[in-house]
């Protein structure tokens, strides 16, 4: 009896597992063919990867291959003549890829972030460092996250998700941003549910006033639209990190800069707040955003030292943390490995745990079935330099560079040029790739 027309509840145990890549590989072909051993059934192979992949609790070499988009196969031998393209990946890590937590990309005209020449437009700054989801945190309002979504999420390869700012006009700079008449629950919540795949949380920033209005209203927003509220602690001194942490945020919000040492995270004694320890008892998750100004090693090394290690690394990319010690999300990862974090955990924070903290369990695993978004990356040996955001520098040993990144199946970053013909003379290459050809 063929094991597709047998009820699945008479199917013993012990078969059941090949049932479950039975139809796992049937859907993934659409057709019979793949019975024979010799079809070709995935588009792509990348073999002997050292994967990491902390969802699943994988830390071996192994083979994963790729169809129509997706994770279709994970082994430890899979054939490459199933496969149209296979990549050789031995003596490189392999693990999903990454979910960058706190970026700016509403690149556009205006003077700051929402919209503004200080954001990045994604795919020129994601790939190549093995990012293949980031989370646009607050540049985009409610009034404005529409033309965010048109002229930004939808012209990208990269996944860009959203924490929409509960100020209308998002990170419009200045005064705008300290309007309170300009943040309204009821309207952030509204476009929150209009967009529920892609706006997973609402972000309040750079609020200098004594009001806790901006902070309530973003877990108000959240808490209708059933998302987590981002915040970021912005300036004042009536307002205490304690309150904030104890008392205002619900778990599963997220704190974000925690190192960045401006808003009381270590106290005078030199010691990191009480605040944090409790706030992370009760559930809140804490964020690195180690953008232009938020990255302290005085902090993070106490935090080190006090084992208070970030729930999630984020880059908080924009125009000028880009250019300074921030530089990239596989250098801010680096920066967690010259502290000694393990890279399991290192890889987890940036992967596996921001899916969960977004409520987007299928990313940032390489489950079959789940977005064949994968980074592959080598553990360069040397000794590098990270530098925080004031002018201080901290050595370390080993760098992840990012040798490949693939968004759901294709290959959109490839350092070496593994995917590509060797020249030797007479040597004809793809004409249809033209550099200003339409993607
Ligand atoms: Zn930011």
């Amino acid at each position: 009896m063929s094991l597709r027309t047998r009820a699945p509840w008479v199917v013993l145990p012990a078969v059941l597992t090949l049932v479950v890549g039975a139809s796992a590989a049937s859907s993934a072909t659409g057709g019979a063919s793949d019975a024979s051993p010799t079809a070709v059934t995935y588009d792509l192979l990348l073999r002997r990867g050292h994967v990491i992949d902390p969802k699943n609790n994988r830390d071996k070499v192994l083979d994963i291959a790729v169809k129509n988009g997706k994770i279709a196969a994970v082994g430890s031998k899979i054939d490459p003549s199933r496969a149209k393209q296979t990549i050789d990946v031995r003596g490189k890590y392999l693990i999903p890829g990454l979910i960058d937590m706190h970026t700016h990309l509403f690149r556009g005209p205006e003077d700051a972030y929402s919209d503004g020449v200080l954001g990045l437009p994604p795919d020129g700054f994601t790939f190549r460092s093995g990012v293949t989801t980031a989370l646009d945190t607050g540049s985009a309002g409610w009034e404005n996250f529409e033309l965010f979504k048109k002229n930004i999420i939808d012209t990208s390869k990269t996944r860009v998700l959203s924490m929409l700012n509960i100020v209308g006009k998002g990170m419009a700079g200045g005064d705008k941003e300290q309007d309170l008449d300009n943040m309204n629950a009821a309207e952030a919540a509204k476009v929150a549910k209009k967009y529920p795949e892609i706006i997973r949380g609402i972000k309040t920033a750079h609020y200098e006033g004594p009001s806790w209005a901006p902070v309530e209203r973003s877990v108000e927003a959240g808490e209708i639209a059933g998302i987590p509220a981002m915040i970021d602690f912005g300036s004042a001194k009536e307002r205490t990190i304690e309150e904030l942490l104890t008392e205002k945020l619900r778990p599963g919000d997220i704190y974000s800069h925690v190192y960045s040492g401006l808003r009381g995270e270590l106290g005078e004694d030199g010691k990191l707040s009480p605040a944090l320890a409790a706030g992370r008892e009760r559930g809140i998750l804490f964020d690195v955003g180690h953008g232009g100004g938020s990255f302290d090693w005085n902090v993070a090394m106490e935090g080190k030292k006090e084992g208070f290690w970030p729930d999630t690394i984020s880059t908080d990319l924009h125009v000028t943390s880009m250019n300074a010690g921030m530089k990239d999300m596989s250098n801010v990862m680096s920066k967690f490995l010259a502290m000694g974090q393990p890279l399991k955990d290192v890889i987890e924070e940036s992967t596996w745990k921001p899916a969960q903290a977004l409520g987007r369990k299928d990313l940032g695993n390489l489950s079959v079935g789940s977005p064949a978004d994968i980074a592959v990356f080598d553990l360069d040996k040397g000794t590098f330099g990270y530098t925080d955001s004031f002018g201080l520098r901290v050595d370390g040993k080993r760098k992840l560079v990012t040798e490949l990144t693939v968004r759901a199946g294709e290959v959109v970053w490839d350092l070496n040029g593994r995917t590509a013909k060797p020249w030797k003379p007479g040597a004809v290459g793809d004409k249809t790739h033209t550099e200003h050809a339409a993607p």
